[in-house]
């Protein structure tokens, strides 16, 4: 008898969409276990964008993306998913009926079906080229800000001149002790609106902007850092003292393993059946801004329809020959949930 844990569906991808087809799948009586290479769930909302209201989810005006991604979580948890977070899944493989996969730090699950949800790729900072960088690494180097509340009082090195950079300064400008922007220009890449707020706030001289200069080597020990050395390219060098830094080099996304398992792609994204979402693999099938079909429109809303799809067309292969009746959630309820009057 194997010991490794299994469900009727693997979701690979802990973004809105694979959370949402957590929900899909439990209200069709089909366990699930989501893997995700990132060690918080959420994404490209909690990755990129925590802290951005959406307007466009149906039923709210606004949301911003950290609350969405709570609230999906909330809406899956009834359905006990089993969540593995922080490793990739490497590699796929037939064991009978069912599917092994095999992640990044050996974990092996099987399942009946899986749902590839993976968006854009399996994340992965761009980390900064710094001596002894991994002794800081989620200590008081962090690539994503999971709280602003975390950054509360901190003396707070932000590097880089995107979206990332500008945002996070300008929300950490409230709540931080001090925030200095390390660039290597004085231009930042950012929206127009916000790079201009980011310039009035170092001239009113609540963030400091440090530029041009670059990262050059952090000090510390015991992975708490207490400062940031950076250089301009005179090679003229400051000593920044700091408590956090926050690299922000963009994420590299790539496809990685998935682009060896043999599906039917189409530039980076995975061909799949619009009715059903199913790929080229048998069990196998892609929902999110992973799918690609004539048509496609990558939005959170698009992939939701998609997980409703998928485990519908998944049902048959876990309940093989029980005839699946069609019902909405209003009928049917949700586990825990008082029921609804007639
Ligand atoms: C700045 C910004 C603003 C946006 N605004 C909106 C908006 O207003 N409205 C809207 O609808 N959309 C918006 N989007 C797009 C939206 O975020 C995406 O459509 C959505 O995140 C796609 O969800 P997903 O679950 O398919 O994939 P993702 O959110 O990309 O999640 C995929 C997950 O899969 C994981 N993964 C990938 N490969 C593997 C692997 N091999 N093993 C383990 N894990 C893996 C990744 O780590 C990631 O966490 C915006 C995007 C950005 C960047």
């Amino acid at each position: 008898m194997s010991t490794v844990p299994r469900s009727d569906v693997a979701i690979i991808g802990a973004g809105p969409v694979g959370l949402f087809a957590i929900f899909e799948c439990g209200m069709l009586k089909m366990s699930c276990q989501v893997i995700d290479a990132l060690d918080v769930v959420g994404g490209q909302c909690a990755a990129l964008y925590p802290e951005k209201p959406i307007y466009d989810i149906p039923g709210y005006p606004q949301i911003g993306a950290m609350e969405l991604i709570d609230r999906l979580t909330e809406q899956a948890a009834p359905f006990n998913p089993v969540y593995h977070l922080n490793q990739r899944v490497d590699s796929l493989a037939r064991e009978g009926e069912d599917w092994l996969l095999t992640t990044s730090t050996g974990t092996q699950l099987r399942a009946r079906a899986i749902i590839i949800a993976a968006g854009v790729g399996a994340f992965g900072p761009n980390r900064p080229p710094l001596a002894d960088l991994e002794s800081y690494e989620g200590k008081s180097v962090f690539y994503l800000v999971k709280r602003r509340e975390d950054m509360r009082g901190k003396r707070v090195v932000i590097a880089g001149g995107g979206d990332s950079a500008v945002d996070w300064a300008l929300s950490l400008a409230d709540v931080a002790a001090r925030v200095m922007v390390v660039h290597r220009r004085d231009k930042f890449r950012a929206a127009p609106d916000s790079a201009a707020k980011l310039k009035a706030l170092a001239q009113s001289g609540r963030i400091e902007l440090v530029v041009p200069y670059q990262l050059e080597g952090l000090e510390g020990s015991g992975g708490a850092l207490s400062a940031v050395i950076v250089k301009d390219l005179d090679r003229g060098v400051r000593r920044l003292e700091a408590d956090v830094l926050l690299p922000f080099f963009g994420l590299a996304m790539n496809l990685g393993p998935i682009a060896q398992w043999g599906l039917n792609l189409e530039r980076n994204h995975i061909k799949v059946d619009p009715a059903t979402c199913a790929t080229s693999a048998p069990g196998i099938f892609a929902i999110g801004d992973i799918a690609s079909y004539p048509g496609k429109l990558k939005l959170i809303l698009s992939g939701f329809a998609e997980a409703a799809m998928a485990a519908h067309a998944i049902y048959p292969l876990v309940h093989p020959g029980e005839v699946l009746h069609f019902e909405y959630s209003t009928t049917k309820g949700v586990p825990g949930a008082s029921a609804g009057h007639d």
